[in-house]
Order: C-alpha cells, then structure tokens, then sequence
C-alpha cells in the first residue's frame, strides 16, 4: 500500500532516527579510543573515524529508502560497500503524526537536496569539548533550506559529568535522569522541536563565534557589533543552538570556512522559530546542488535584532568577503 505521508516528512522522520544512529556512532568512536584522526586542508581542518563511519551511515541509509535524492556529504570518501550495522532503517513515527505544510505536499524525492554533515565541530571533538559535537542533516527545496535535523550526541555531557562527581561528594546541577544525547528537528512553516526556546538577555549583545578558525577579519566585525561578551565555542549547529536556547544573541563569523553542510540544518531551526541567518552582507544562502560549497561570505545570525548585528558589519569586512 502506498504511504499517506508526503515524502517530506517521510524524509524528515527517517533522518531523525538516522541522526539518532550517527549520534550512537559518535559515542562508540571516543568509547572505542581510536579517533583515527586525518588532516584534510589543514591542522584545523579534521576528520575522525566518526567524521567517516557517520558519513557512510546517513548516507547510505538515506540513499536506501530515498534513491532519487541528491545527498552531499562533506567528507570525501572512496566509493565501497557499507557495513550492514551503519544502516538504520527506522523512521520517528511521531513526526509522521505532523502535518506537511501545504506547499510542501507535492514535492518529489528528485527535487530535495539533503546536505550532510556528519559530525561538526570535529577539531572540538578530537580536544574532548564533546558538548559542541552535532550531527547535521539539512533538506534543501528550490534551492531554499526547508527541514533540519540536528542531533548532539553529548547534550547533558557536562551534567552527566557533574552528577559523577556528585557522587563523590562535589555540586551536581542536572537531575540523575538526564539523558546523554537529544534530536532538534524542524521544518518551515511548521515549528523546530526537541528543545525549549529562550530569549538571550535582552539588551545585551552576547556573540558567539569561531574557537578554531578566527582571523582578525573575524575579530574585527565582532568589536564594531560592541559585544557585552563574546563566546568561543565549536561548530556551526552548536552556536545555532546556542541562539534558540538563549545563550547567545549573535552567531557572528565574517570569514569564509562555513559549507553549506554546516549552516543548511541549523537554518532551518532558526528560521523556523523566527530567526535569521544570512551571509555578512544580509544575502539568504543558497541550497541548490550545484551550488559551491564555501559559504565565501560567512555567516550572520540572530534570533532577534538580526538588523542590529547586520547594520553593525564593518564596509572594510564586507568589502573583503565576496559572496
Ligand atoms: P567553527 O565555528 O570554527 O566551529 O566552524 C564552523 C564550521 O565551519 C565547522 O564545520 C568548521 O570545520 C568549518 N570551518 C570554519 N572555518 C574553517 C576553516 N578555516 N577551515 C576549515 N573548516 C572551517
Ligand atoms: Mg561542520
Ligand atoms: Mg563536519
């Protein structure tokens, strides 16, 4: 019997439980020990046994039930069976109870573009700051960002942590119950869930930005925004959460680095609670497949009062990042 779903939400539910997959391969890699660490373009540009293990799983498992969907990955990876135990064949039927928005309904499995990123925030990975680590998968229509899935395999690390050492009789701030690891999902025009939103501080201008890939490009943008406070911290969907969940009012980064696999699913979430990312010069990001990868132009985002942190970009920044 064909599926009453749109082939969007199928898609959306099969990635969650394949996002939840890669996130269980990112845990076994640190469990195993053997990181398998290869520098790519440089010794701030990595990839891991994790990078590559969840790469073949997403992939793979997509490609399976969805055959006709254009996937790009970012890890370059020679072509060869995968393993039977990276396929995940499952799909989140509560996302299946959701209805698809309306211009959605009619899309084709041969119209998506699904962006990969199989493990972001990888050089923070390999140096054990496991908390900014998230699985990206990103969902592409016409060329606009329009379903995301982020998984954080180690959400409530730090508090798992910190309960341990309650234990042994130091302060625990989380609950015994919290669960290692969570999946953030969204799509346009229906909401982003899997998390509380919260506003930043109102008033205060707190950015966060690059921790391994700062330039003085970078440092000059952010000191003309008069940043109250200014947060170093790994990987693109991690700042992005840290937007939705208030910690941050800002992702600020004018320099190219960013692909496309790391800003198209964390878009989404902020786009879908009414936020805003762009590149430095306020351009929206294109998804289509034959894109270019690099996003040339950095990134600009905000929750609210995208236009403070957009009217504050240097000329000289923008006049150095050509889109
Ligand atoms: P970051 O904010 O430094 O964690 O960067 C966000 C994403 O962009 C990560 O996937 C980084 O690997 C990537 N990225 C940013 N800048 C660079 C760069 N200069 N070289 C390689 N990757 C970069
Ligand atoms: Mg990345
Ligand atoms: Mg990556």
């Amino acid at each position: 019997m064909a599926s009453s779903h749109t082939v969007l939400m199928r898609l959306v539910a099969s990635a969650y439980s394949i996002a939840q997959k890669a996130g269980t391969i990112v845990r076994c890699v640190i469990a195993e020990g053997d990181l398998g660490i290869v520098q790519k373009t440089s010794a701030t540009d990595l990839q891991t046994k994790a990078d590559r293990l969840v790469q073949m799983s997403i992939c793979s498992s997509l490609a399976r039930k969805f055959p006709k969907l254009t996937i790009i990955g970012e890890e370059d990876l020679p072509p060869g069976e995968v393993d039977q135990e990276l396929i995940e064949d499952g799909q989140w039927e509560e996302i299946l109870k959701q209805p698809c928005p309306s211009q959605y309904s009619a899309i084709k499995e041969e119209d998506l573009v699904v962006w990969v990123d199989p493990l972001d925030g990888t050089k923070e990975y390999t140096e054990g700051l496991l908390d900014n680590v998230t699985v990206l998968i990103g969902i592409a229509y016409e060329g606009k960002a329009i379903a995301g899935i982020i998984n954080q395999p180690y959400y409530n690390y730090q508090n798992n942590e910190k309960e341990k050492l309650r234990e042994h009789g130091n302060e625990a701030q989380a609950g015994p119950d919290a669960v290692l690891g969570r999946t953030i999902w969204g799509v346009l025009g229906l909401g982003a869930f899997g998390f509380q939103l919260k506003e930043a501080p109102a008033g205060k201008h707190i950015i966060t930005t690059t921790r391994s890939h700062s330039n003085k490009l970078v440092t000059d943008c952010i000191s003309a925004m008069n940043p109250d406070t200014v947060l170093r911290v790994g990987g693109a969907g991690n700042k992005i959460i840290q937007l939705i969940e208030g910690k941050a009012s800002a992702y600020v980064f004018a320099s190219p680095g960013c692909k496309k696999w790391d800003t198209c699913a964390p878009e989404v979430i902020l786009h879908a609670v009414g936020g805003k990312l762009t590149d430095i010069h306020g351009n929206a990001l294109q998804y289509n497949k034959e894109v270019k990868h690099m996003n040339s132009a950095g990134v600009l985002a905000a929750l609210r009062n995208y236009e403070y942190y957009a009217s504050h970009v240097p000329e000289s920044v923008k006049s150095a990042l050509i889109p």
